[in-house]
C-alpha cells in the first residue's frame, strides 16, 4: 500500500520513538545507576520519545498541533541534570547533533490543547507499568480532524508476530501497526519498511463459549473482578490475556483475541484520547466493532478527555451485542 506523505511521516516517527524507547529500557539498570536521584527510565523514555515523535513531524510536516502527555517545564528547571542528560543522549539516537534546549523544545510542541480543527495526539510511552517490568507498553499517535480519528499509528516495541509468544516475554523486533480511516488496518515488523505491511483483520465465528478476552494487568485501571462475572455469565472458559496498554486493541485487530474491556474502577475518571485514538482506530478498520460500555460510539470531539464515554468494549462485531448485554445484567 502507497502511504501519504503524512501517514509515512507519522510511521517513521512512531517507529524511531520505538527504538529510543527499546534503548532505554535495555539500558534501565546503567540509567538507574546513573544518579542517586530518583531517576526513573519511563520518564527518560517518555519526554525522548515525545521529543522524537515531534521533531520527525516538524521535519516532515512543518508546523502542527499535538496533544501530548509531556511537557518539558520541569525539564527547563533543571536543565544540566542527570536526567536532561539522559534525555538528551537518548534523542541523539536519532538526532545526534541536537542540543538540551531544542529537546525541550520539540517537548513542548506537544502542549496544544485539543481546541484545533485537526491536531495530532501522542501518548509517548503507554503503559508505563508494562514498560517498567519488561511486559508490553506502545508508542500511540493518532490525527484527530473535525473530532473524528483518520489515522492510527501504534508502536509495540515487545509485541511479536509470533501469537505464541508470551506477552511477557519481549520480542527482539516487535511490532507497528497503522490505519487510516476507510483505509483498512495494517501491521509490519519494527524493523521493516511500510511496503512490506501485511491487512489485518479480526477474528470472527468463534463460538461465544471460547471467546479470547484481553484486559488491563493493573486491577485499578479496570474492573477484573467484574470481567470474570461477565465470563462466567456467557460461560467462556478461557483465562483471559493481560496486557499493558494499547497492545489490547492491536491483538484483537489481528485476531489474536476476542475482546477487550474495560470497565471503570472509578465514578470519576475519564478517559484521556491519548489512551484509546490510535488503538481504536486500528481495532476498528480490522473489523471490531469499539463502543463504550453502554453501547455508545467513542467520542473524540470532547477534547483530551471521552467526557462522553465511560469505559471501553472492543469486540469482533459477532460478538460484540452478547458482550454488551453482560455487561448491562452486570450493572443491574
Ligand atoms: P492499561 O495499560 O490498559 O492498564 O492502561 C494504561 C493507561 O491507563 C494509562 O495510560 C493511564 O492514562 C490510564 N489510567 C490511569 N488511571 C486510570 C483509571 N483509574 N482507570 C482507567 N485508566 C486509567
Ligand atoms: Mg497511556
Amino acid at each position: 500500500m502507497r502511504l501519504s506523505p503524512t501517514l509515512s511521516t507519522a510511521l517513521l516517527a512512531v517507529a524511531e520513538a520505538c527504538r529510543v524507547a527499546r534503548t532505554v529500557q535495555h539500558e534501565l539498570a546503567a540509567v538507574k545507576t546513573l544518579t542517586k536521584e530518583d531517576l526513573s527510565p519511563v520518564t527518560v523514555a517518555d519526554f525522548a520519545a515525545q521529543a522524537v515523535v515531534c521533531l520527525r513531524l516538524h521535519a516532515g510536516l512543518g508546523s502542527f498541533d499535538l496533544v501530548g502527555e509531556e511537557s518539558a517545564g520541569e525539564l527547563r528547571e533543571t536543565s544540566g541534570d542527570a536526567m536532561n542528560n539522559a534525555v538528551t543522549r537518548a534523542v541523539r539516537d536519532i538526532w545526534p547533533e541536537i542540543s538540551e534546549g531544542r529537546v525541550h523544545d520539540a517537548i513542548d510542541f506537544g502542549n496544544h490543547d485539543a481546541s484545533a480543527e485537526s491536531y495530532w495526539t501522542l501518548d509517548p510511552v503507554d503503559g508505563t507499568k508494562g514498560f517498567l517490568r519488561g511486559g508490553q507498553y506502545a508508542i500511540s499517535l493518532a490525527l484527530i480532524e473535525r473530532g473524528q480519528v483518520v489515522a492510527g499509528v501504534l508502536g509495540c516495541p515487545n509485541l511479536g508476530q509470533d501469537f505464541a509468544r508470551s506477552f511477557n516475554d519481549p520480542d527482539p523486533v516487535g511490532t507497528l501497526f497503522y490505519a487510516t480511516r476507510d483505509g483498512g488496518a495494517w501491521s509490519l515488523a519494527a524493523t521493516d519498511t511500510a511496503d512490506r505491511a501485511q491487512r489485518i483483520h479480526v477474528a470472527n465465528g468463534r463460538p461465544i463459549t471460547d471467546l479470547r478476552m484481553c484486559e488491563s494487568v493493573e486491577s485499578g485501571h479496570s474492573r477484573l473482578d467484574s470481567a470474570h462475572q461477565i465470563r462466567t455469565r456467557l460461560r467462556i472458559t478461557g483465562e483471559p490475556a493481560r496486557l499493558d496498554s494499547q497492545c489490547k486493541y492491536a491483538v484483537v485487530a489481528r485476531g489474536q483475541a476476542d475482546a477487550y474491556l474495560r470497565l471503570p474502577t472509578r465514578h470519576d475518571y475519564v478517559e484521556k484520547i491519548w489512551d484509546h485514538a490510535a488503538g481504536a482506530l486500528i481495532a476498528t478498520e480490522a473489523g471490531a466493532k469499539v463502543t463504550d460500555i453502554h453501547g455508545k460510539a467513542l467520542d473524540f470531539s470532547t477534547g483530551t478527555g471521552l467526557t462522553a464515554n465511560r469505559g471501553v468494549l472492543c469486540a469482533s462485531a459477532s460478538h460484540h451485542a452478547a458482550l454488551l448485554d453482560a455487561i448491562a445484567a452486570l450493572e443491574d
